[in-house]
């Protein structure tokens, strides 16, 4: 079976990624690989990652990361994973079996894993969360020392890390100082009750592109270990390349008359022209705010979202002296058209959302540097 549509990955920008925010930074890499990799496909980012070097990753639910864990068989990196609810003790009770390094939000998270975990097993090892200003996950920094202790009286784990996330690294260095300094006076208290602290990790993309101070230990990027801005800036500034290019196949082309209305509800009318239909729609995550405004490549040229986005299929305008031919292929983001960021500015949204949200139906086509 084939397709008309496909998110052509490209593992060789993965690893070039990778290895350029390695190098631009003082501190190891764990790359984040939750919701399928940001929509690029789990297990094969993985096996890229490891390939180039990355001894942990990262990934959010605790159910993705015991999928990942049982699903890799031979030497596979460290996993750190934070989100989790006290009714998971069976998977808490995994993510010891599995080895895994689980986040310790708060004094709850110490209860269900003494609940959890039988007697006599190796120490699952912590990361305790300090909310340093991000309002989220995590005990307040005043309450870091309680947790600490806590912690280190806890039978069954081993503290081998704390950790914390920045709000504001895209846009804030007054508040993204602030936050720094809360990490360091809680990563001192760690230190000085005795917890050998070997992951201190505070620093997603935005931090490990543009805030030293917040790398420690390890950071912890995602969007831009697949080419993409925090801020939807151009990536080829931090010299990271696109991972993704989602393309599709014309499934129709025609020339109409002026004075055609285009798509549900008659949004827009063109003048003649020849239109285009890319087999994509909001159910492939091409978001419907985008209809009118976001564009695609066709032979070179930037052709526009005409009218509504449908649910499978979006109508573009290929220009009145197209020679377009339907089976032609329509670039929608990645190298040669324009950028997921485009689309998001587009769509009111950002980058992130473009690509984590397209949809399973779209084939993911994973190329190697060298089959590029
Ligand atoms: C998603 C996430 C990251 C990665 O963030 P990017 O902005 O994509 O680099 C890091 N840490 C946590 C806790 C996250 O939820």
């Amino acid at each position: 079976m084939s397709y008309p549509s496909r998110a052509i990955i490209d593992h060789g920008a993965l690893a070039h990624n990778f290895r350029t925010l390695g190098s631009s930074v003082d501190a190891e890499v764990m790359p984040i690989v939750k919701a399928n990799a940001y929509g690029h496909g789990l297990a094969p980012c993985v096996a890229t990652l490891q390939r180039a070097g990355a001894r942990i990753i990262g990934i959010a639910q605790l159910a993705e990361a015991i999928e990942l864990a049982a699903h890799t068989r031979g030497a596979r990196p460290e996993i750190f994973t934070w989100i989790y609810s006290p009714t998971q003790l069976g998977d808490i009770r995994d993510a010891s079996r599995f080895g895994l390094h689980l986040s310790v939000p708060d004094t709850w998270a110490l209860d269900a894993i003494a609940r959890a975990m039988p007697d006599g097993v190796e120490p699952l090892r912590v990361h305790l969360k300090i909310d340093t200003g991000m309002g989220r996950g995590g005990v307040l920094a005043d309450d870091a020392g309680a947790l600490i202790e806590a912690a280190l009286a806890t039978p069954g784990i081993e503290v081998v890390g704390l950790w914390s996330h920045l709000a504001c690294a895209d846009t804030d260095s007054d508040a993204t100082a602030r936050q720094e300094e809360a990490f360091a006076a809680a990563l001192a208290r760690a230190q000085a009750a005795g917890a050998p602290i070997r992951y201190a990790h505070l620093a997603a993309s935005g931090g490990a592109l543009w805030h030293p101070a917040t790398r420690h230990t390890h950071v912890r990027p995602g969007i831009a270990i697949y080419g993409i801005m925090p801020d939807d800036s151009d990536p080829a500034a931090a010299n990271l390349r696109p991972v993704m290019r989602l393309e599709a196949e014309l499934t129709s082309v025609k020339q109409v008359p002026g004075g055609t209305p285009v798509s549900y509800g008659h949004i827009e009318t063109v003048s003649a022209t020849t239109l285009g239909i890319v087999p994509l729609g909001y159910a492939d995550g091409m978001d419907r705010h985008a209809s009118s405004r976001a564009h695609v490549t066709v032979g070179g040229r930037m052709c526009r979202v005409v009218g509504r986005i449908c649910m499978d299929q979006f109508v573009v305008d290929l220009g009145p002296e197209s020679d377009a031919r339907v089976g032609d292929t329509a670039i929608v983001w990645g190298p040669g058209g324009p950028s997921a960021s485009d689309w998001a500015r587009a769509a009111g949204t950002i980058g992130y959302e473009m690509v984590a949200r397209l949809g399973p139906r779209v084939p993911r086509i994973h190329v190697h540097q060298e089959d590029v």
